[in-house]
């Protein structure tokens, strides 16, 4: 039960139609098609890659290097931050290649295209996590901790170089403050993540660049790159498959705290 001061829950809720988005992946550089479908009452989020069902569940991941890996599907974040933005609890995501478009770099096609598709409400409630007490995670400077909370919350702080320091603190209205960040790299880096076999479909069209002397394209935001951070952290933590009812409190957090932290909350 719901303590009497917790907000009612919300009904799940899927898409009215099918719709599909086309691109490269960021890493991968290969097209991928990306088919949402609506699905029913529990069925969660899911995609569906060569024959076989991977649910967006923690239990799933595979990988956090560059991107969160789901049984063999790199990047799938994105996708996942816009349907929880959205409030989307069942959703049918079928690729034709293991890394989803990565399209602007940001969650906003796949915000758009969802909306689009039309949100219908399902005749029953979304689960919840309620944080009663802290959880506090911890690797060198990185720190991600999730404290008792009437509602959702992230404070998030990075640190980078050329950019430095940048908060942000988010309390809601995804679509308009979170969804538009992109994905940002330092160029610095791009020759070495290339070599790795990361960033091959990298461009200016997909990512903020960052270079010596800060931002090389226009930034949507001066601190589009901790609202990015933010945005990934949504779709990390959508993969607990519940609401969760807590602040967040992340400084220099990654894909690696984001899932530790999803793991502890869906052990809960
Ligand atoms: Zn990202």
């Amino acid at each position: 039960m719901f303590p009497s001061n917790a907000p009612s829950p919300d009904k799940q809720k899927t898409i009215a139609r099918e719709f599909a988005l086309q691109g490269i992946g960021l890493h991968s550089g290969e097209a991928c098609l990306a088919r949402f479908r609506p699905a029913d009452i529990d069925c969660g989020i899911f995609f569906v890659f060569d024959g076989k069902k991977i649910p967006a569940n923690v239990s799933s991941v595979t990988g956090t290097k560059r991107g969160t890996s789901l049984s063999g599907l790199h990047v799938v974040e994105h996708i996942l931050a816009a349907a929880c933005g959205l409030g989307i609890s069942n959703l049918e995501i079928s690729l034709s290649s293991p890394e989803p478009p990565i399209l602007d770099g940001s969650a906003l096609p796949f915000l758009i295209g969802l909306k689009n598709a039309g949100i219908v409400e399902q005749d029953k409630a979304r689960p919840a996590i309620l944080i009663t007490k802290p959880i506090s995670i911890k690797d060198g400077g990185a720190s991600i901790n999730v404290l008792p909370y009437n509602g959702f919350k992230v404070n998030f702080m990075i640190e980078f170089p050329y950019i430095g320091r940048q908060e942000y603190a988010y309390t809601g209205d995804f679509e308009a403050q979170i969804a538009p960040a992109r994905t940002f790299g330092l160029m610095d880096e791009l020759d070495q993540l290339k070599k790795q076999g990361l960033a091959r479909g990298a461009s200016f069209e997909n990512s903020l660049a960052i270079g010596q002397n800060g931002y090389l394209n226009p930034p949507r935001f001066p601190n589009e790159p901790v609202r990015h951070k933010v945005l990934d952290l949504i779709g990390d933590l959508s993969l607990v498959g519940c609401s969760i009812l807590g602040e967040v409190i992340a400084i220099k957090s990654g894909h690696k705290l984001n899932i530790e932290l999803a793991r502890r909350l869906q052990n809960k």
